[in-house]
Protein backbone atom coordinates (compact mmCIF):
# COMPACT_ATOMS: atom_id res chain seq x y z
CA UNK A 1 0.00 0.00 0.00
CA UNK A 2 1.13 3.67 -0.87
CA UNK A 3 2.09 5.47 2.37
CA UNK A 4 3.02 9.20 1.88
CA UNK A 5 4.59 9.30 5.55
CA UNK A 6 7.83 6.65 4.01
CA UNK A 7 8.31 9.40 1.49
CA UNK A 8 8.04 12.49 3.09
CA UNK A 9 11.04 14.68 5.13
CA UNK A 10 11.18 13.01 8.73
CA UNK A 11 11.02 16.55 10.49
CA UNK A 12 7.50 16.85 8.56
CA UNK A 13 6.21 13.99 9.92
CA UNK A 14 7.34 14.52 13.29
CA UNK A 15 6.09 17.60 12.92
CA UNK A 16 3.67 19.30 15.29
CA UNK A 17 1.93 22.02 13.39
CA UNK A 18 0.97 25.61 14.73
CA UNK A 19 -2.45 25.38 15.96
CA UNK A 20 -4.28 28.51 15.29
CA UNK A 21 -7.11 30.89 17.58
CA UNK A 22 -9.17 29.26 14.87
CA UNK A 23 -8.56 26.16 15.13
CA UNK A 24 -8.15 25.66 18.92
CA UNK A 25 -11.83 26.77 19.28
CA UNK A 26 -14.19 25.63 16.86
CA UNK A 27 -17.99 26.53 17.44
CA UNK A 28 -19.79 29.90 17.84
CA UNK A 29 -18.93 32.41 19.98
CA UNK A 30 -20.65 35.56 21.26
CA UNK A 31 -17.06 37.47 21.88
CA UNK A 32 -13.72 36.37 20.51
CA UNK A 33 -11.21 37.72 22.02
CA UNK A 34 -8.59 34.83 21.03
CA UNK A 35 -6.39 36.24 17.98
CA UNK A 36 -5.67 39.69 18.77
CA UNK A 37 -7.55 41.25 16.04
CA UNK A 38 -8.61 44.51 16.05
CA UNK A 39 -11.80 44.40 17.97
CA UNK A 40 -13.22 47.76 16.80
CA UNK A 41 -13.43 47.16 12.76
CA UNK A 42 -11.52 47.36 9.98
CA UNK A 43 -10.86 50.69 7.94
CA UNK A 44 -12.26 49.14 4.66
CA UNK A 45 -15.50 47.85 3.31
CA UNK A 46 -16.35 44.86 4.00
CA UNK A 47 -14.51 44.41 7.21
CA UNK A 48 -11.43 42.77 7.26
CA UNK A 49 -10.23 42.67 10.81
CA UNK A 50 -10.90 38.65 11.45
CA UNK A 51 -8.28 36.10 10.51
CA UNK A 52 -9.91 33.75 7.28
CA UNK A 53 -10.50 30.09 8.17
CA UNK A 54 -7.61 28.45 7.87
CA UNK A 55 -9.30 25.11 6.43
CA UNK A 56 -10.98 26.46 3.57
CA UNK A 57 -14.17 24.57 4.50
CA UNK A 58 -16.93 26.27 2.19
CA UNK A 59 -14.46 26.52 -0.70
CA UNK A 60 -13.18 23.16 -0.31
CA UNK A 61 -17.34 21.92 -0.27
CA UNK A 62 -17.13 23.40 -3.56
CA UNK A 63 -14.48 21.95 -4.93
CA UNK A 64 -15.68 18.84 -3.41
CA UNK A 65 -19.02 18.94 -5.41
CA UNK A 66 -18.03 20.50 -8.49
CA UNK A 67 -14.76 17.80 -9.10
CA UNK A 68 -16.41 14.52 -6.70
CA UNK A 69 -13.96 14.04 -4.72
CA UNK A 70 -14.01 14.17 -1.01
CA UNK A 71 -13.26 17.15 0.85
CA UNK A 72 -10.28 15.68 3.03
CA UNK A 73 -8.57 15.15 -0.35
CA UNK A 74 -8.20 18.76 -1.09
CA UNK A 75 -5.66 21.04 -0.22
CA UNK A 76 -5.85 25.07 -0.72
CA UNK A 77 -2.91 26.84 -1.69
CA UNK A 78 -1.94 30.60 -2.04
CA UNK A 79 -1.95 30.05 -5.96
CA UNK A 80 -0.59 26.73 -7.05
CA UNK A 81 2.64 27.87 -6.82
CA UNK A 82 2.23 27.26 -3.58
CA UNK A 83 1.38 23.86 -3.85
CA UNK A 84 4.49 23.02 -5.75
CA UNK A 85 6.71 24.54 -3.48
CA UNK A 86 4.80 23.07 -0.46
CA UNK A 87 5.39 19.58 -2.08
CA UNK A 88 9.08 19.85 -2.36
CA UNK A 89 9.46 21.21 1.18
CA UNK A 90 7.35 18.15 2.71
CA UNK A 91 8.71 15.44 0.56
CA UNK A 92 12.74 16.26 -0.70
CA UNK A 93 15.51 16.51 1.73
CA UNK A 94 17.58 19.31 0.62
CA UNK A 95 20.55 18.76 -1.04
CA UNK A 96 20.01 15.07 -0.71
CA UNK A 97 16.67 14.30 -2.39
CA UNK A 98 15.47 15.90 -6.39
CA UNK A 99 12.81 15.71 -8.07
CA UNK A 100 12.43 14.75 -12.06
CA UNK A 101 10.96 17.56 -14.19
CA UNK A 102 10.11 17.03 -18.29
CA UNK A 103 11.70 19.92 -20.52
CA UNK A 104 10.00 21.86 -22.09
CA UNK A 105 7.80 22.33 -19.17
CA UNK A 106 6.46 25.10 -16.54
CA UNK A 107 9.62 26.84 -14.94
CA UNK A 108 8.50 26.99 -11.42
CA UNK A 109 9.30 23.53 -10.95
CA UNK A 110 13.17 23.87 -10.96
CA UNK A 111 12.93 27.37 -9.02
CA UNK A 112 10.99 26.01 -6.37
CA UNK A 113 13.65 22.99 -6.00
CA UNK A 114 16.28 25.24 -6.41
CA UNK A 115 15.05 27.70 -3.32
CA UNK A 116 14.97 24.44 -1.17
CA UNK A 117 18.56 23.45 -2.48
CA UNK A 118 16.73 20.19 -3.89
CA UNK A 119 18.19 18.82 -7.63
CA UNK A 120 16.17 18.61 -10.77
CA UNK A 121 16.92 15.48 -13.26
CA UNK A 122 15.65 16.27 -16.56
CA UNK A 123 13.71 13.48 -18.82
CA UNK A 124 12.80 15.76 -21.93
CA UNK A 125 9.73 15.02 -24.16
CA UNK A 126 9.28 12.88 -26.79
CA UNK A 127 9.57 15.16 -30.72
CA UNK A 128 6.10 15.66 -30.52
CA UNK A 129 6.15 16.85 -26.87
CA UNK A 130 4.76 13.78 -24.92
CA UNK A 131 6.15 11.57 -22.00
CA UNK A 132 8.64 9.15 -22.56
CA UNK A 133 7.71 6.78 -20.01
CA UNK A 134 10.79 3.96 -19.88
CA UNK A 135 12.94 6.63 -20.07
CA UNK A 136 11.33 8.39 -17.03
CA UNK A 137 10.97 5.08 -14.88
CA UNK A 138 14.36 4.36 -15.96
CA UNK A 139 15.90 7.96 -14.48
CA UNK A 140 14.20 7.48 -11.43
CA UNK A 141 16.29 6.64 -8.20
CA UNK A 142 15.87 5.97 -4.25
CA UNK A 143 16.07 9.92 -4.22
CA UNK A 144 13.68 11.33 -6.44
CA UNK A 145 10.67 11.87 -4.45
CA UNK A 146 8.31 13.75 -7.15
CA UNK A 147 8.24 13.52 -11.04
CA UNK A 148 6.12 16.57 -12.52
CA UNK A 149 3.81 16.12 -15.50
CA UNK A 150 2.33 18.91 -16.74
CA UNK A 151 -1.32 18.29 -19.01
CA UNK A 152 -1.73 20.34 -20.96
CA UNK A 153 1.51 21.13 -20.66
CA UNK A 154 3.30 24.80 -20.32
CA UNK A 155 4.47 26.37 -22.75
CA UNK A 156 3.66 23.56 -25.32
CA UNK A 157 0.10 23.48 -24.81
CA UNK A 158 -0.87 19.79 -25.65
CA UNK A 159 -2.37 17.49 -22.99
CA UNK A 160 -0.48 14.57 -22.27
CA UNK A 161 -1.61 11.21 -23.10
CA UNK A 162 -3.90 9.61 -20.80
CA UNK A 163 -2.27 5.96 -21.13
CA UNK A 164 1.11 7.37 -20.60
CA UNK A 165 0.09 9.63 -17.58
CA UNK A 166 -1.44 6.07 -16.09
CA UNK A 167 1.42 3.88 -17.42
CA UNK A 168 3.93 5.82 -15.21
CA UNK A 169 1.42 6.24 -12.29
CA UNK A 170 1.67 2.36 -12.42
CA UNK A 171 4.81 1.69 -13.23
CA UNK A 172 6.47 4.11 -10.04
CA UNK A 173 6.23 4.07 -6.39
CA UNK A 174 7.00 7.90 -6.38
CA UNK A 175 4.73 10.93 -6.28
CA UNK A 176 3.49 11.48 -9.58
CA UNK A 177 2.77 15.56 -9.48
CA UNK A 178 0.54 16.66 -12.67
CA UNK A 179 -0.19 19.99 -13.17
CA UNK A 180 -3.57 20.51 -14.76
CA UNK A 181 -3.83 23.96 -14.60
CA UNK A 182 -4.94 24.62 -18.23
CA UNK A 183 -7.54 20.95 -18.18
CA UNK A 184 -10.45 23.60 -18.52
CA UNK A 185 -9.63 24.45 -21.63
CA UNK A 186 -9.13 20.84 -22.66
CA UNK A 187 -11.62 18.36 -23.61
CA UNK A 188 -11.70 15.63 -20.67
CA UNK A 189 -7.74 14.08 -19.64
CA UNK A 190 -7.99 14.89 -16.09
CA UNK A 191 -6.34 12.48 -13.49
CA UNK A 192 -9.11 13.82 -11.10
CA UNK A 193 -11.39 11.16 -11.73
CA UNK A 194 -8.33 8.47 -11.24
CA UNK A 195 -6.68 9.77 -8.18
CA UNK A 196 -8.42 6.72 -6.26
CA UNK A 197 -6.95 4.14 -8.16
CA UNK A 198 -3.15 6.04 -8.20
CA UNK A 199 -3.03 7.07 -4.54
CA UNK A 200 0.59 8.39 -5.81
CA UNK A 201 -0.86 11.00 -7.90
CA UNK A 202 -1.36 14.62 -6.81
CA UNK A 203 -3.35 17.02 -9.12
CA UNK A 204 -2.64 20.53 -8.94
CA UNK A 205 -5.66 22.60 -10.20
CA UNK A 206 -5.42 26.73 -10.46
CA UNK A 207 -8.34 29.32 -10.68
CA UNK A 208 -5.99 31.81 -12.37
CA UNK A 209 -6.72 30.73 -16.29
CA UNK A 210 -10.09 29.63 -16.86
CA UNK A 211 -11.61 30.73 -14.21
CA UNK A 212 -10.30 34.43 -13.96
CA UNK A 213 -8.80 35.23 -10.83
CA UNK A 214 -4.67 35.25 -11.48
CA UNK A 215 -4.82 38.14 -8.97
CA UNK A 216 -6.39 36.44 -5.81
CA UNK A 217 -4.05 33.28 -5.85
CA UNK A 218 -5.97 30.38 -5.04
CA UNK A 219 -4.24 26.56 -6.09
CA UNK A 220 -5.82 23.71 -5.79
CA UNK A 221 -3.73 20.36 -4.92
CA UNK A 222 -5.78 16.68 -5.01
CA UNK A 223 -4.81 13.72 -3.78
CA UNK A 224 -4.80 10.50 -0.98
CA UNK A 225 -5.92 12.24 2.12
CA UNK A 226 -2.57 11.30 4.28
CA UNK A 227 -0.92 13.14 1.54
CA UNK A 228 -3.05 15.90 1.99
CA UNK A 229 -2.68 15.94 5.78
CA UNK A 230 0.82 16.15 5.22
CA UNK A 231 0.79 19.57 3.21
CA UNK A 232 -2.01 21.04 5.91
CA UNK A 233 0.01 20.27 8.15
CA UNK A 234 3.35 22.62 6.77
CA UNK A 235 1.23 25.03 5.23
CA UNK A 236 1.23 28.48 7.10
CA UNK A 237 -1.56 28.41 8.94
CA UNK A 238 -3.73 31.49 6.94
CA UNK A 239 -2.16 30.89 3.37
CA UNK A 240 -5.39 31.82 1.90
CA UNK A 241 -6.92 35.12 2.73
CA UNK A 242 -10.45 36.12 3.24
CA UNK A 243 -10.49 38.25 -0.05
CA UNK A 244 -9.11 35.20 -1.81
CA UNK A 245 -11.41 32.53 -0.49
CA UNK A 246 -14.63 34.89 -0.97
CA UNK A 247 -13.84 35.20 -4.64
CA UNK A 248 -12.80 31.82 -5.29
CA UNK A 249 -16.49 30.86 -3.66
CA UNK A 250 -18.04 33.43 -5.89
CA UNK A 251 -16.32 32.36 -9.06
CA UNK A 252 -17.17 28.58 -8.28
CA UNK A 253 -20.61 29.56 -7.99
CA UNK A 254 -20.48 31.67 -11.32
CA UNK A 255 -20.09 28.47 -13.66
CA UNK A 256 -21.72 29.57 -16.60
CA UNK A 257 -19.75 32.38 -16.84
CA UNK A 258 -16.38 30.39 -16.43
CA UNK A 259 -18.12 27.93 -19.30
CA UNK A 260 -18.46 31.28 -21.48
CA UNK A 261 -15.13 32.29 -21.09
CA UNK A 262 -13.83 28.78 -21.97
CA UNK A 263 -16.02 28.45 -24.87
CA UNK A 264 -14.95 31.88 -26.40
CA UNK A 265 -11.07 31.13 -25.47
CA UNK A 266 -11.49 28.34 -27.32
CA UNK A 267 -13.30 29.72 -30.32
CA UNK A 268 -10.64 32.49 -30.34
CA UNK A 269 -8.10 29.83 -30.22
CA UNK A 270 -8.96 28.31 -33.17
CA UNK A 271 -9.68 31.31 -35.16
CA UNK A 272 -6.17 32.55 -34.28
CA UNK A 273 -4.73 29.28 -35.05
CA UNK A 274 -5.99 29.80 -38.41
CA UNK A 275 -5.18 33.23 -39.11
CA UNK A 276 -1.81 32.48 -37.93
CA UNK A 277 -0.91 29.50 -40.38
CA UNK A 278 -1.70 31.89 -43.16
CA UNK A 279 1.53 33.95 -42.25
CA UNK A 280 4.17 33.82 -44.15
CA UNK A 281 6.89 33.88 -41.19
CA UNK A 282 4.74 31.70 -39.11
CA UNK A 283 6.43 27.88 -39.33
CA UNK A 284 4.50 25.77 -37.06
CA UNK A 285 1.39 26.60 -34.85
CA UNK A 286 1.72 23.58 -32.61
CA UNK A 287 -1.83 21.78 -31.04
CA UNK A 288 -3.34 23.43 -28.03
CA UNK A 289 -5.28 22.15 -25.37
CA UNK A 290 -5.11 25.58 -23.60
CA UNK A 291 -5.57 29.06 -23.98
CA UNK A 292 -2.31 29.95 -25.40
CA UNK A 293 -0.63 28.67 -28.50
CA UNK A 294 3.10 27.72 -29.26
CA UNK A 295 4.18 29.10 -32.69
CA UNK A 296 7.39 28.30 -33.99
CA UNK A 297 8.24 31.58 -36.46
CA UNK A 298 11.20 32.58 -38.80
CA UNK A 299 13.29 34.26 -36.77
CA UNK A 300 11.33 34.22 -32.54
CA UNK A 301 14.16 37.51 -31.68
CA UNK A 302 13.03 39.85 -34.59
CA UNK A 303 9.45 39.53 -34.24
CA UNK A 304 9.23 39.47 -30.43
CA UNK A 305 11.25 43.03 -30.67
CA UNK A 306 9.16 43.92 -33.26
CA UNK A 307 5.73 43.32 -31.55
CA UNK A 308 7.16 45.00 -28.69
CA UNK A 309 7.66 47.97 -30.29
CA UNK A 310 3.65 47.79 -31.42
CA UNK A 311 2.86 47.93 -28.36
CA UNK A 312 2.49 43.80 -28.01
CA UNK A 313 3.89 41.55 -25.98
CA UNK A 314 4.23 37.66 -26.01
CA UNK A 315 6.36 35.42 -24.15
CA UNK A 316 10.03 34.36 -26.04
CA UNK A 317 10.08 30.66 -25.16
CA UNK A 318 12.45 30.11 -27.90
CA UNK A 319 15.74 29.04 -25.24
CA UNK A 320 13.56 26.23 -23.93
CA UNK A 321 14.28 22.92 -25.01
CA UNK A 322 13.03 22.04 -28.23
CA UNK A 323 11.41 25.40 -28.62
CA UNK A 324 13.96 26.87 -31.34
CA UNK A 325 12.81 30.27 -32.89
CA UNK A 326 9.68 29.48 -30.91
CA UNK A 327 7.08 31.87 -29.21
CA UNK A 328 3.98 31.46 -26.59
CA UNK A 329 0.74 33.28 -27.43
CA UNK A 330 -1.86 33.65 -25.07
CA UNK A 331 -5.19 33.94 -26.89
CA UNK A 332 -6.53 37.37 -26.22
CA UNK A 333 -10.07 38.70 -26.60
CA UNK A 334 -10.95 39.59 -30.21
CA UNK A 335 -9.41 43.06 -30.57
CA UNK A 336 -6.44 42.06 -28.91
CA UNK A 337 -6.07 39.11 -31.10
CA UNK A 338 -6.85 41.30 -34.54
CA UNK A 339 -4.48 43.79 -33.20
CA UNK A 340 -1.63 40.54 -33.01
CA UNK A 341 -2.52 39.64 -36.77
CA UNK A 342 -2.39 43.23 -38.08
CA UNK A 343 0.71 43.71 -36.60
CA UNK A 344 2.57 40.37 -37.41
CA UNK A 345 1.46 41.46 -41.32
CA UNK A 346 2.90 44.51 -41.02
CA UNK A 347 5.98 42.59 -39.57
CA UNK A 348 5.96 40.11 -42.90
CA UNK A 349 5.56 43.22 -45.43
CA UNK A 350 8.31 44.86 -43.77
CA UNK A 351 10.79 41.76 -43.58
CA UNK A 352 9.87 41.08 -47.01
CA UNK A 353 10.92 44.74 -48.33
C1 LIG B 1 -0.31 29.44 -14.77
C2 LIG B 1 0.18 28.11 -14.29
C3 LIG B 1 -0.05 27.71 -12.98
C4 LIG B 1 -0.85 28.58 -12.07
O1 LIG B 1 -0.16 29.01 -11.02
P1 LIG B 1 -0.94 29.84 -9.89
O2 LIG B 1 0.13 29.95 -8.87
O3 LIG B 1 -2.09 29.00 -9.43
O4 LIG B 1 -1.37 31.13 -10.49
C5 LIG B 1 0.36 26.45 -12.58
N1 LIG B 1 0.97 25.62 -13.43
C6 LIG B 1 1.20 25.97 -14.71
C7 LIG B 1 1.82 25.01 -15.63
C8 LIG B 1 0.83 27.23 -15.16
O5 LIG B 1 1.09 27.58 -16.42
Amino acid sequence: MFDPTALARPNIVRLKPYSSAREDFVGVAEVYLDANENSLGSPVDPPLNRYPDPRQTELKRLLAARDGVPADSIFVGNGSDEVIDLLIRVFCEPRVDEILICPPTYGIYRVAADVNDVAVREVPLTSDFQLDVDRIVAEVTSKTKLIFICSPNNPTGNLMGMEEIVTLASGTDRIVVVDEAYIDFAQGGSMVGRLVRFPNVVVLRTLSKAYGLAAARVGIGYGDPALIALLEKAKPPYNVSGLAQAAAVEALRAKDDVNEFVRELRRNRERLRSELEKMRVVETVFPSDANFLLVRVTDSAELYRSLIGRGIVVRDRSREFGCENCLRITVGNSLENQRLIDAIKEYSQEAAG
